[in-house]
């Protein structure tokens, strides 16, 4: 059993509200709203107005630099308004509002089958690319980037990460039970890519059922084995899967290429296969709607910018002492403003709580109990960086590593001042980002 990075938490994982539940996919609702930036990197640029007709799959967003991704309309319908909306990130976001005609046509040339047996690696790469792929445990890094390392850069394992380490989660759980062959699938697509021979399956080993059902897949297909990992927060982090699987470490500030090693999602996985095979670009996702104020947890195949309003009411809607609703899980998820927020491509869960599951962050001043410290996956101080971070000496934050805070979430679990600590590291490194903008 793999497993074994500095640091590390165990949170109560709560999986059981969902794991059990088939992907049930959610109909089209009355109308989505598409976001049209949906990628770490260069946002996307719209190429559609309002009152345009759209066909499903139809190119709705440019990407705007080659870290960055096109963005497809989910269904065939109409254009209704473009403009900014509430979005899971907790800001406005530019999108479209699309009232499907209720066909659901597809664009020319999509949901073609394909022979993939004799892709090359740079049509398998374009493919990626044209199909809108990002990072779909929550990261939303354009694949097609991972996918192209510099040549002084070489891979040699690919790493599926079916670690779902985040309380509560399940998407990916479901998905290796249901679509085991297509994720694998994808995965060999992948491997063609980048010319890798291993490529191992990670799987935390609270999920028995899918470490058995893959283990059965991988039999006979050459390069492939499954790593079932030690059950420790956050096992997922692509950093800490890396070391735990290779004892490779990343350098500081450094990309998973530069330790050989290439990590994907397999939801991710799936999408790939979905785009090489079924010529389908990126527009749905398996979202889990769990929590004990859901009223009834599962697992929903929905439409990219389906709103959580939609998604909630298809699960029975809330109770009535709901007190928060989360996008992603609660260790790194981001409390919701609005149910008008809608499904991304990086929406791995809704998570809803009750008031007494809900901690009150009162922001009470540091005690130095150093509990902190010994969570810290990279190491860092998450005391000091927060009290640099409140005074606003933010180039100190810097000095101290807070860019490779992967904000976890770990040292504001321990803490029992209840310090919003991973809020400062984020206005932290925002702020430096700025100020490096403004430099120039
Ligand atoms: S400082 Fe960042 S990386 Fe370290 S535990 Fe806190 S959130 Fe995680
Ligand atoms: S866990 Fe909280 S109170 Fe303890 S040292 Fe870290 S920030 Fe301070």
């Amino acid at each position: 059993m793999a497993g074994g990075f500095f640091g590390g938490v165990h949170p109560e994982y709560n999986k059981e509200l969902s794991r059990g539940k088939s992907i049930r996919v959610m109909p089209l609702p009355e109308q989505l709203t598409v976001y049209f930036s949906q990628n770490l990197g260069a946002p996307s640029n719209a190429v559609v107005k309002k009152g345009e007709e759209v066909k499903k799959g139809q190119v709705i967003a440019q990407p705007g630099g080659f870290v960055s991704t096109p963005v497809h309309s989910p269904t065939s319908g109409k254009i209704k308004s473009t403009g900014f909306y509430p979005s899971p990130v907790g800001t406005l976001m530019e999108a479209a509002v699309i009232i499907p005609d209720g066909r659901d046509e597809w664009e020319e040339g999509c949901d073609r089958e394909r022979d993939t047996a004799g892709l090359t690696s740079d049509e398998i790469k374009d493919i990626v690319k044209e199909a809108g792929i990002v990072g779909m445990g929550g990261a939303t890094f354009p694949t097609h980037v991972k996918l192209s390392p510099p040549e002084d850069k070489p891979i040699d394992i690919l790493i599926l990460n079916g670690a779902e380490c985040e309380p509560y989660l399940t998407s990916d759980h479901r998905l290796m039970l249901e679509k085991t062959e297509e994720i694998l699938e994808g995965a060999s697509l992948f491997a063609r890519a980048i010319n890798v021979k291993n490529i191992v399956v990670a799987i935390e080993k609270n999920k028995p059922g899918a470490i058995e059902k893959m283990r059965e897949a991988v039999e006979g297909r050459d390069g492939f084995s499954v790593e079932p990992m030690e059950v420790i927060y956050p096992q997922g982090a692509e950093k800490q899967l890396i070391y735990s699987i290779t004892g490779r470490k990343v350098p500081a500030g450094g990309l998973p290429m530069e330790a050989g090693a290439l990590v994907q999602n397999v939801g991710t996985c799936l999408a790939a296969f979905e785009a090489a095979r079924l010529s389908r670009p990126l527009i749905q996702r398996v979202v889990a709607v769990t929590g004990s104020g859901i009223k009834n947890p599962g697992n929903v195949l929905a439409r990219v910018g389906t709103s959580f309003r939609d998604i909630i009411d298809f699960c029975g809607g809330m109770t009535d002492d709901t007190a928060k609703v989360i996008s992603g899980g609660p260790m790194m998820g981001v409390s919701q403003y609005s149910l008008d927020s809608a499904v991304n491509k990086g929406t791995s869960g809704i998570v809803l709580l009750k008031a007494d599951e809900v901690a009150q962050f009162e922001n009470e001043p540091c005690i130095r109990c150093g509990r902190c410290l010994v969570v810290c996956p990279m190491k860092l101080n998450p005391s000091a960086l927060s009290i640099f971070a409140e005074r606003m000496r933010y180039e100190e934050t810097g000095e101290h590593g807070v860019a490779d805070c992967i904000e976890c979430g770990s040292c504001a679990y321990v803490c029992p001042s209840k310090r919003p600590l991973v809020q400062h590291f984020k206005r932290a490194k925002a702020e430096i980002r700025n100020r490096s903008k403004k430099a120039g």
